[in-house]
């Protein structure tokens, strides 16, 4: 059954090709048909420049209650086994912590993110409060749980110090916070994750090792400044054709704003060998698709219909002369007026 057909223009496929005036037909959640031209009875997104929605590929919304609290302290007594972390979430409410992520969940989807990926702690209990936090929020969280089994998450979000939960069988994802300090993504790697958040202070071998073992990498640029850890290799990862998706991380430290760590990402490429603007984009859509293993971040026939649509228009994006390169450096939430969610208008300015 065709649930919409819209009019609009389209940035298609993997490499962003721009389609100028053209429509999109949805049904049952997925892209049906995606082609030239206008069609009569087209929702009307004429003016609106459709693209794939987000993917935060690594959030700990779990800490939202405690905005910028971490200022200057390094990685390690911020997050780390006895970090302060640990001490705000003792002190801290349960209905203030959940009614924190519920806020953090709306940004997400305002901001255009479909689908996140949270590390979430506290076991079972702790993946509950989750799903509690997105009840009736029309977006997709993947639970990366940890101190139960893998069977009550969709996958496992662990620190280094947490291997021995990996289980030998699995046929859900583990991801691995590794390289914050030195010799920990190597470490990390001998025990074969899936995904591995961070990769920042990683040696040419590491990088190696991951693309010979086709692991997935999520970088959080902006955490890793703020933490004063490095800057992440994201060109060398690239030039390896390992899997590169990007994630904002502690909400504790940066808002869960993908725009925001896209261009941060972006520019911060620039001081040694750039990056382009579509590969940023990537990141950010079906990179993250392909590390866990969903139908989406592409627009193209089959897939699951996650869209958003921005107001190329607005004062702030148009008159550019690079597209892509607009887009990534410069769209902010207010910009993304429509966001499709399973092939469902779930939200509309
Ligand atoms: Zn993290």
């Amino acid at each position: 059954m065709i649930s919409h057909m819209i009019n609009s223009s389209f940035l298609l496929g993997d490499g962003f090709e721009l389609l100028e005036e053209g429509h999109l037909v949805v049904e049952k959640g997925r892209i049906k048909e995606v082609n030239d031209g206008f069609i009569t009875r087209g929702t009307d997104a004429k003016d609106l420049l459709c693209i794939p929605a987000l993917i935060n590929a690594h959030t700990h919304i779990g800490d939202s209650f405690a905005k910028e609290a971490a200022l200057g302290l390094p990685a390690g007594e911020a997050m780390g086994q006895n970090g302060l972390k640990w001490s705000l979430y003792q002190k801290a409410k349960k209905d203030e912590i959940l009614r924190a992520m519920r806020d953090s969940v709306q940004y997400m989807l305002n901001s255009g993110i479909s689908c996140f990926a949270d590390f979430r702690e506290g076991g079972v209990n702790g993946a509950d409060l989750l799903r509690k936090a997105t009840e009736g929020i029309p977006i997709k969280p993947i639970v990366l749980g940890r101190d139960d089994g893998i069977e009550n998450f969709d996958g496992l979000g662990l620190n280094p110090w947490q291997l021995g939960q990996i289980p030998s069988q699995r046929n859900k994802p583990v991801a691995v916070h590794a390289g914050e300090s030195k010799g920990e993504v190597a470490e990390v790697l001998s025990r074969n994750p899936d995904i591995i958040v961070h990769f920042t202070l990683a040696t040419r071998e590491d990088i190696a090792t991951a693309a010979r073992k086709k692991v997935s990498v999520v970088l959080c640029p902006r955490a890793n400044a703020l933490l004063g850890v490095g800057i992440p290799p994201v060109r060398e990862l690239m030039e390896r054709g390992i899997n590169v998706a990007l994630g904002t991380d502690n909400v504790m430290l940066n808002s869960p704003s993908l725009w925001r760590e896209m261009e941060f990402i972006s520019k911060l490429s620039y001081l040694k060998k750039g990056i382009m603007p579509a590969d940023v984009l990537r990141m950010a859509t079906s990179n993250a698709a392909k590390a866990f293993g969903l139908n989406s971040g592409t627009i193209k026939k089959g897939k699951e219909a996650d869209l958003i649509f921005l107001d190329r228009n607005a004062p702030n994006l148009r008159e550019n002369k690079n597209l892509l390169a607009a887009i990534v450096h410069r769209t902010e939430p207010e910009n993304v007026r429509k966001v499709m969610v399973s092939g469902e208008f779930v939200v509309e300015k």
